[in-house]
């Protein structure tokens, strides 16, 4: 039996901690975890669970017109915000109650508290409580980023929209990243006028250009508005409660609420961790090495809170690597090549690999495959958007490098494609692959 209260105390019971204090525990190791808020952190509490199913939730909007072209007598529809909202709200509730059940499984004590480092293995609870344990996981995550300028308090993030009391009939939204635009779908679908405010000239950074280009011709078409290289210079509220927006050369907006999505930072401020030697980056990210081991050997961290690569599954197979490492005596690391991700604007994104301008840099010689199409359900609806699918080969040996896709159900697509991409199967491979018909996914093997 060890000196210390815990083989292992991680801070944060969000995607990356529940993974890790589970599988430590799983390993044998006596675990425990402090988490300030809600048991799950935030794709469950207020990420990715919540917002797919406001996602869903959007999408019926498109369906329910569709539908009479497919027969249906659908009867004028109208959209209940309140309805929805607290239906996706009693899922969060529902999710947490799971994930706190998983922890009480195997064994991990969970203290619903802050926690901050004292020491390299001690940890110090909101009530002054002091424990101690051989190995400390900081697991906090990341915090949305608001831009300082006047009237920025009058905006609200990513944490509070799932909570919006009622349906703002204008909003803008600054930024042009994921939740910028998988919100701006959303309340479009909802019947909310969506202006999107970004400070450059490009959404989406990160993604290939022609996808970029085809979501927002799309979005455009739809409806949503796009200001760009208009930085924020304030928001002022109104005496009837609404919003006055001013940006860098443009004329004013009005709005009904204004959603901040310009990234997320790393939460590693007042928790200790300067003060016991971990060295943070120039972002304030936990530096780790590949084993997630930080600058202080008995502390660790995974997750946002390192500013890798920001997605939940990324977080999980951290936690998962740290735990079968530390405490299973199977050494991993994660390989962060080929992740793949989605936005699940509308329509959705999904990508994996080099995209034709990164392929072009690297590679050189590069082969480009499109499929530029109009899906089915689509043609039938009358509906004039079209799917883009993209492949990028590497000329030299005919693999398959990059996968880049837009449409209906393309992430879906997207993660099973993407195995044959992480196996390094070649062009060759997926044209000697029979086409299921009729479906969007037959046009990767297809490409000519
Ligand atoms: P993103 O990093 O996707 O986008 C941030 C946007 O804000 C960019 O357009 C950026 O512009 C702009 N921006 C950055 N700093 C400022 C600033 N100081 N003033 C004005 N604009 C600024 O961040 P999000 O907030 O949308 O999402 C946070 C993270 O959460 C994502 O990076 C992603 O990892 C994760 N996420 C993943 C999802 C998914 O997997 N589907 C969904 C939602 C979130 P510029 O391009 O010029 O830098």
């Amino acid at each position: 039996m060890s000196d210390f209260d815990y083989d292992l105390f991680v801070i944060g019971a969000g995607s990356g901690g529940v993974r890790a204090s589970r599988i430590a525990a799983s390993h044998g190791a006596r675990v425990a975890v402090a988490e300030e808020y809600r048991v799950g952190g935030t794709c469950v509490i207020r990420g990715c669970v919540p917002k797919k199913l406001l996602v869903y939730g959007a999408h019926f909007a498109e369906d329910l017109h569709d539908a009479r072209k497919f027969g249906w007598d659908v009867p004028e529809c109208s959209f209940n915000w309140d309805v929805l909202r607290d239906n996706v709200l009693a899922e969060v509730d529902r999710l947490e109650g799971l994930y706190g059940q998983t922890l009480g499984n195997h064994k991990v004590e969970v203290f619903k508290t802050r926690a901050t480092i004292a020491g390299p293995q001690k940890v110090r609870l909101a009530d002054g409580t002091e424990l101690t344990a051989e190995r400390i996981l900081v697991a906090t995550g990341g915090w949305p980023h608001v831009p300082e300028f006047p009237g920025s308090e009058h905006a609200i993030t990513s944490n509070e929209v799932f909570h919006l009391e009622t349906l703002p009939k204008r909003v803008v939204i600054a930024g042009g990243g994921y939740i910028a635009n998988e919100f701006a779908g959303i309340f479009n679908e909802f019947g909310s006028k969506v202006t999107i405010v970004n400070r450059g000239d490009t959404i989406l950074r990160g993604y290939d250009e022609q996808i970029r280009d085809r979501l927002l011709q799309i979005s455009m078409t739809k409806g949503i508005e796009f200001k760009f290289n208009a930085p924020f210079q304030s928001i002022t509220k109104n005496d009837d409660g609404t919003l006055t927006v001013m940006l860098e050369g443009c004329d004013p907006i009005q709005a009904d609420a204004v959603l901040v999505a310009a990234g997320r930072t790393p939460n590693t401020k007042g928790i200790g961790l300067e003060d016991v030697g971990v060295e943070l980056d120039e972002h304030g990210a936990i530096k780790v090495d590949e084993t997630n081991q930080s600058s202080v050997p008995s502390i660790y961290a995974v997750g946002d809170v390192t500013n890798r690569i920001q997605l939940t599954p990324v977080a999980i197979r951290e936690g998962q690597a740290f735990a079968d490492s530390v405490f299973g005596g199977k050494p991993t690391v994660v390989d962060y090549k080929n992740v793949p991700s989605a936005v699940f604007s509308h329509p959705p994104i999904g990508a994996v690999g080099m995209t034709e301008a990164e392929a072009r840099n690297k590679l050189g010689s590069i082969r480009v495959y499109t499929s530029d199409f109009r899906a089915m359900k689509n043609v039938l609806a009358g509906r004039n958007e079209r799917a883009l699918y993209k492949m990028i080969v590497n000329a030299a040996t005919d693999q398959v490098v990059g996968l880049h896709m837009i449409g209906p159900d393309a992430p879906e697509i997207l993660q099973a494609a993407a195995i044959a991409v992480k196996a390094g199967l070649t062009k060759a491979d997926f044209d000697a692959t029979v086409a299921l018909h009729p479906s969007m996914a037959e046009e990767l093997v297809l490409l000519k």
